[in-house]
């Protein structure tokens, strides 16, 4: 053994135990952070790349923890995921987002993002009718973000899920699309109308990029879907992505995810 080898063992054992007890005291301070009005609810408006007009925006949760900070959610959804929080924190999203929609008076759709979790609730639809006809809220506005990862357990319940969605007249769009594992033969029978093009693709856009996502356009087109590519941060990416005919875009180029406050206020 290298000489300080077990020095360095203790070493990492500490750091191990104290990011452990991070977690859990995070969790903890998670499930309170809801009650204690903690949880911020950004939104990030989605263009038509047509008309150049804000056509959307999609919802994004932040904390905003007393001591840490704004926490993005990468920092918590997961531990959200591990536990029952998730419902908590995706009702109180929904609840937001309709509360939102009043507020300022939006009148393109709002996107939602649903967790694996989330979507597998056997409450899901009826809970989210509910909270729609609560806060008068017309289910054509409101659009439903779920990725390949939600449809995995069990193709024919999902697509049971998803079905019962439309019906109550919500939209689906599946996130991130292309870095997951759907198959063509799949998506045909989703009720899905959008494809959101993952931000890796759009990220270089080289040329192998490019037909990549000329390919999921035209794919998406086929099936009567309409695509949507994240993450464009500069003109020469939009330019390219017009090109290709794709219908909206999301990023830093047209506006980061902020309060609807600010948002209106630009
Ligand atoms: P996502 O659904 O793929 O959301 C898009 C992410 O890309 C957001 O990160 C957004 O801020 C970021 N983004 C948008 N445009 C650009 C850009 O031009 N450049 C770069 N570098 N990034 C851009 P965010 O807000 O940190 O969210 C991360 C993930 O957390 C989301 O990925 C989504 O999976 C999850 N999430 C966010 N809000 C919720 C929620 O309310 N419920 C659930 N279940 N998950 C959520
Ligand atoms: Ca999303
Ligand atoms: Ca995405
Ligand atoms: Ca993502």
């Amino acid at each position: 053994a290298k000489k300080g080898g077990k020095n360095r063992y203790a070493f990492y054992n500490e750091r191990l135990q104290q990011a452990a007890e991070d977690y859990t005291t995070l969790q903890h301070a998670l499930a309170t952070a809801i009650d204690q009005h903690e949880l911020r609810l950004h939104m990030q408006p989605i263009i038509d790349l047509r008309t150049n007009q804000v056509a959307g925006y999609e919802a994004l949760v932040r904390w905003q923890h007393p001591v840490k900070g704004l926490l993005g959610p990468d920092n918590f959804i997961g531990m959200a995921e591990e536990s029952q929080l998730i419902f908590k924190l995706g009702y109180w999203v929904f609840e937001e987002a309709c509360r939102q929609i009043h507020q300022y008076k939006i009148d393109g759709w709002v996107a939602i993002n649903l967790s694996p979790r989330q979507f597998n609730d056997p409450q899901l639809v009826k809970q989210i009718i509910s909270i729609l006809q609560a806060h008068n809220i017309s289910p054509g506005q409101i659009e439903l973000e779920v990725t390949e990862s939600c449809l995995i357990d069990s193709i024919d319940d999902a697509i049971t899920t998803l079905q019962a969605l439309c019906d109550a007249g919500l939209s689906i769009s599946l996130d991130d699309f292309g870095t997951g594992y759907s198959s063509l033969a799949l998506l045909k029978r989703l009720p899905v109308k959008k494809l959101k093009i993952d931000r890796s693709f759009i990220q270089d856009l080289d040329m192998e990029d490019r037909k990549i996502v000329q390919a999921m356009t035209g794919l998406a087109h086929t099936l009567d879907m309409k695509v949507v590519a994240e993450g464009i941060e500069e003109t020469g990416q939009l330019h390219i992505l017009n090109s290709m005919h794709c219908d909206f875009g999301q990023g830093y180029l047209f506006s980061k995810p902020k309060p609807m406050e600010e948002l209106l206020n630009f």
